[in-house]
């Protein structure tokens, strides 16, 4: 089976193409680990994105297409992939629909309210890595890393602004991605504000594995 999971930051898309690429033995593709892995094989293509991230510019639709493309001809696609990040524009979906088109696409809903509770509640210990949330994985005591005892930090991507910020340029640029699949009856909505397990067994459901 050959999906496209679709859904705004904090939906946890990421999470759930783990598990189910796992559960049905199919290849889990990020964009941004193939971004990572293309800069350190240091190819022609790497050496270009690296370019492109230094600068911090987005990389280009063509070289994006290039990389997925590269990638999803490797054996272990063979029983199908999940793309969890791609396609993100309109013109990468049409160069998908052409390369290898999908048999679904999944959109994980969530309301921007949700995605705001979730992403704001992240802290982080900046002395030795440690993750929390102040709802879902609180520290024992407030702002304190459990670790190390080093005050925990929000990072900047996770500030209500930054989120805000996000949430407005996944709207522009992905969402009209919904209304392309809608119009090829591919598109299947799942409710990710239930808990994952419940968003797991809703997934299985709708894809019917
Ligand atoms: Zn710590």
């Amino acid at each position: 089976m050959k999906l496209i999971f679709l859904g705004p930051p904090g939906a946890g898309k990421g999470t759930m193409a783990k598990r189910l690429a796992s559960h049905g033995g199919m290849a889990h593709i990020s964009t941004g680990d193939l971004f990572r892995e293309a800069v350190a094989q240091g190819t022609d293509l790497g050496k270009q994105v690296k370019s492109i991230l230094d600068r911090g510019d987005l990389v280009p639709d063509e070289v994006t297409v290039k990389l997925v493309q590269e990638r999803i001809g490797r054996p272990d696609c063979r029983r199908g992939f999940i793309l969890d990040g791609f396609p993100r524009t309109i013109p990468q979906a049409e160069a998908l629909d052409r390369l290898s088109p999908p048999d679904l696409a999944v959109n994980f809903v969530l309301a921007d309210d949700e995605v705001v509770k979730r992403l704001s509640g992240r802290r982080l210990c900046p002395s030795c890595g440690k993750t929390f949330h102040i709802l879902f994985v609180p520290p024992r005591k407030p702002d304190i890393c459990d670790g190390c005892g080093t005050g925990l930090v929000i990072r900047k991507d996770d500030q209500v602004e930054a989120i805000r910020n996000r949430l407005a340029v996944y709207k522009a640029q992905t969402e009209p991605l919904e209304a392309h699949y809608r119009d090829l009856g591919i598109l299947r909505n799942i409710d990710a504000a239930p808990d994952p397990e419940k968003v797991f067994a809703a997934l299985k459901t709708a894809l019917g594995v």
